[in-house]
């Protein structure tokens, strides 16, 4: 006991041998600062589950209560955090991990119920225990005193991901340009670029060789790839690299259809790697710009208007291909709905995207893509708040960091556990959501 720096009371200690031989021998009682371990034949544990989930579901008719005298949505997302989520979670690194999948639907039920009162997607039970056993388990590495510090090993793939880049045009030749000079100092130094995969016979590229897909997927040595083809290509490269356990790191968007999305982040988590988006208009200096001048602003309507050349073939519907806007304006505006879109396509690979979206206040946003040879690549804006219409953005310097490796920098502090899952969950539930919205927007162009 000393030596685990443990003191148990013999009053409150019972022993339980469990010995499956024929002829079991009598086996000396366990003996605690001289007093004798009585011998039981059975033991249970407390019920710390059913008291959470009874507990939680008792808070839950408080959070009703505050719902009907119209408190806003942010403070039910607080008063659920702090009383109901912490209630689900006490103790949950000891019980969560053995508990049966009935005692798991229930406590599930129970968050789906404060889902529908505050109207917010909030953490599912698996994650807030993953992060806190992550948690739990960075505790004890960092402490060389706890007594079981020493049953924690930090594995070789925690301080050096070796990666693979899948594609090599601009995206593609940018990625391994940053790995090779990640920025001093961040995440993006635990990246080692190992090779990349081309559908054209090229030589090295930046020093660096190609290898085959076969080879990266068994390499022990690759745990992450990055995947930058065209559109069209993406959710087959995703698929094949995290069905070999691989962390995937994909260019926008993930996949042109929704239901691949969402199956390949459920093949993530069963894997247990990260799958990552990229989306780097959301670091550009333009969107920091319009983000601080909307925050605080009650939009009356909006157009984004986007202009610019003519695709390549393989990079999907405009909806699909222009998600990066999408984006802008779900950041931007909260969840969207989209009424009505159209698809207008004239002579010489012109064509023109309309979708008149709603906000969750039924405010009417329109998005248009329009592509032609030689358009200039452009966003016009025009959005009319209460206050005041913003109908420019102001040209802003680039930042000091380029926009690729400040998401190599994110993508990597995933990889090492320094994102929360609060972050995870909402950047996870935004991707879908304005996935879902170009697939219903190219289904409404198609009808
Ligand atoms: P690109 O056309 O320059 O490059 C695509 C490359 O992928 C080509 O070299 C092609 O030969 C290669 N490729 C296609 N299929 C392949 C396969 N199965 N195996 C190996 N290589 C394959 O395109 P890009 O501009 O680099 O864009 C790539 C991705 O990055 C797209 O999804 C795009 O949406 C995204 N993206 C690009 C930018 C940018 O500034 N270029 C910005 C954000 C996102």
């Amino acid at each position: 006991m000393d030596q685990n720096q443990l003191e148990l009371n013999p009053l409150k200690t019972v022993e339980m041998t469990v010995d499956f031989r024929e002829n079991p021998p009598t086996l000396p009682h366990v003996t605690i600062l001289n007093s004798t371990v009585s011998s039981v034949d059975s033991f249970k544990f407390l019920g710390t589950r059913k008291w959470t989930s009874h507990m939680a579901q008792q808070w839950l008719c408080w959070l009703c209560q505050l719902r009907k005298f119209s408190l806003p949505q942010e403070l039910l997302v607080i008063f659920y955090t702090a009383i109901i989520q912490s209630v689900l979670c006490t103790s949950i690194t000891v019980w969560f991990g053995s508990a049966i999948k009935q005692n798991r639907n229930s406590l599930k039920r129970t968050i789906r119920s404060a889902e529908k009162i505050v109207g917010a997607d909030l953490l599912p039970i698996q994650d807030l225990y993953s992060s806190r056993v992550r948690n739990q388990a960075g505790l004890i590495t960092a402490d060389p005193s706890h007594p079981r510090h020493k049953l924690f090993r930090l594995l070789p793939s925690v301080s050096m991901f070796g990666a693979v880049v899948v594609g090599i045009g601009t995206a593609g030749w940018v990625r391994i340009r940053d790995m090779l000079a990640p920025l001093p100092g961040s995440p993006a130094e635990k990246l080692g670029i190992k090779g990349f995969i081309s559908r054209r016979n090229l030589d090295p590229q930046q020093g660096v060789s190609p290898i085959s897909v076969e080879e990266a997927v068994s390499r022990e040595d690759i745990q992450v790839a990055f995947i930058c083809t065209e559109n069209a290509s993406h959710e087959d490269s995703v698929r094949t690299f995290l069905q070999a356990g691989k962390h995937v790191c994909v260019e926008y968007p993930m996949t042109t259809t929704y239901n691949a999305a969402v199956e390949l982040w459920d093949l993530a988590q069963e894997k247990g790697v990260v799958l990552h988006e990229e989306h780097i208009e959301l670091l550009t200096e333009d969107y920091k710009w319009l983000k601080k001048e909307v925050e605080g602003k009650t939009l009356q309507e909006g157009t984004l208007h986007f202009t610019g050349g003519t695709l390549k073939p393989g990079f999907g519907f405009p909806s699909f291909s222009g998600i990066a806007r999408l984006t802008w304006l779900v950041e931007l505006f909260g969840e969207l709905s989209v009424t009505t879109a159209t698809l207008e396509e004239g002579s010489g690979n012109c064509s023109k995207m309309t979708a008149q979206l709603l906000t969750s206040n039924n405010r009417p946003l329109t998005w248009i893509e329009e592509r032609g040879p030689g358009l200039p690549r452009a966003k016009n804006i025009n959005f009319q708040f209460d206050s005041c219409t913003l109908n420019q953005i102001p040209p802003a310097p680039r930042g000091a960091t380029g926009l690729f490796m400040q998401d190599s920098i994110h993508f990597a502090a995933k990889l090492v556990g320094q994102i929360s899952t609060v972050e995870l969950q909402r950047e996870k539930v935004r991707i879908l959501h304005c996935l879902e919205l170009a697939e219903k927007i190219q289904k409404l162009c198609q009808s």
